[in-house]
């Protein structure tokens, strides 16, 4: 048993608490990595996370965890940063990766995943009113809107919100879900893309989207994927990890069991290669130390095209764990069949997915 307590009461200028036991199965965790710091947005501290030692779970969170008061403070320079170019002036390294990035895909018919994660997942559907949590720059919802969605954002920050709302036109609602209060049984589909892992309580998150979805209506999440090639071979240099925002850490197993302690009976979960290109880059950077800096090592590029194209292949070979991020759909039950109940089955939504169902653990 791993007896290392946290004694910190606050890092960098966030408080902060305890967090020594999993959220989702009670258990002790063990120290993951204990110096991580912020090379995106410069928040000061050290930061450590824990993973869940029962090996059935292996939940990953951060331990001592912010506080709920403080957690702003993590966002203070995110916003601000909001919409400048993540990777710095363009040179002919970064024009040469987007040129390679874009033949790769091609070669190994990614483009459709792409298209996929862009239509947010809901291409089979037909388009009625979206909630997209935590909108960001707003871009998703609007190509949404463009496609026939009634699109309505949520964003906790007020400043980004109204900066969205005004550039694109659709409202952008201030604050956490469940304090915003929308009627139950009122949205087609709500959308929460690189959120889930930014939220202190997510089983009460999953829970109030779920109580105001439609019947019939879907539940998309999107997660960076703890198990991945990615954090296999870049480690604490993950770009997956992002202390200190990123407060839980996900894979396959762990996502199903919030789902299914969230109340939801039946999802899809699968990993997907589509946003590796950037994880990969960014981790390369985070790993070099320099972040913002340009690039200038074509030898570097080669090598995570090479990874990238592994962690492809293996996904396309049915290892199907690798993908560097992880996608939960869920559509609501029309009505609460009896049988249901008490017995919680993770079945494909459709039979095109379902290849993708069988989830093959990866090793670097
Ligand atoms: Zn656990």
């Amino acid at each position: 048993m791993d007896m290392t307590f946290s004694t910190a009461r606050s890092i960098g200028d966030m408080r902060v608490e305890p967090r020594p036991a999993c959220m989702l199965c009670g258990s002790e965790g063990h120290v993951l990595y204990e110096s991580l710091i912020d090379h995106q947005y410069g928040v000061p501290g050290i930061w450590s996370l824990r993973e869940c030692s029962n090996t059935r779970c292996s939940l990953v969170w951060q331990d001592p965890m912010i506080t709920p008061e403080d957690l702003p403070l993590a966002y203070k320079s995110y916003y601000t940063h909001a919409g400048h170019d993540a990777f710095g002036p363009e040179n002919i390294w970064s024009r040469t990766f987007s040129l390679l990035d874009r033949l790769m895909a091609k070669l190994h018919g990614l483009n459709a995943e792409r298209q996929r994660f862009r239509q947010g997942f809901l291409d089979d559907r037909p388009p009625g009113s979206l909630l997209d949590i935590g909108c960001g720059s707003g871009d998703f919802a609007a190509t949404m809107r463009a496609r026939g969605w009634a699109v309505r954002g949520t964003d906790a920050d007020p400043d980004a919100a109204r900066d969205v709302a005004h550039k694109h036109g659709f409202q952008v609602d201030v604050g956490e879900i469940h304090d915003l209060a929308y009627p139950s049984g009122s949205i087609d589909a709500i959308t929460a893309r690189h959120v889930i892992e930014h939220v202190r309580d997510p089983q009460r998150f999953v829970r109030e989207c779920w109580r105001i979805l439609k019947p019939g209506g879907r539940l998309v999440l999107v997660t960076p994927n703890v198990a991945s090639l990615g954090h296999q071979l870049y480690r604490e240099h993950w770009q997956g990890l992002e202390p200190p925002r990123h407060l839980f850490l996900y894979g396959r197993n762990t996502l199903e069991q919030l789902a299914s302690a969230s109340g939801i009976e039946s999802a899809e979960i699968f990993s997907t290669a589509q946003g590796a290109s950037y994880i990969f880059r960014s981790s390369e950077r985070i790993r070099a130390g320099r972040y913002d800096a340009a690039e200038s090592w074509p030898r570097t590029l080669l090598q995570y095209w090479l990874w990238q194209s592994r962690e492809i292949r293996s996904l396309r070979n049915g290892i199907s764990e690798c993908g560097e991020e992880l996608v939960l759909l869920a559509d609501k039950p029309v009505r609460t069949s009896l049988h249901a109940a008490g017995n919680r089955i993770f079945a494909p939504v459709n039979p095109e997915q379902q290849l993708r169902r069988r989830m093959t653990a990866c090793s670097a």
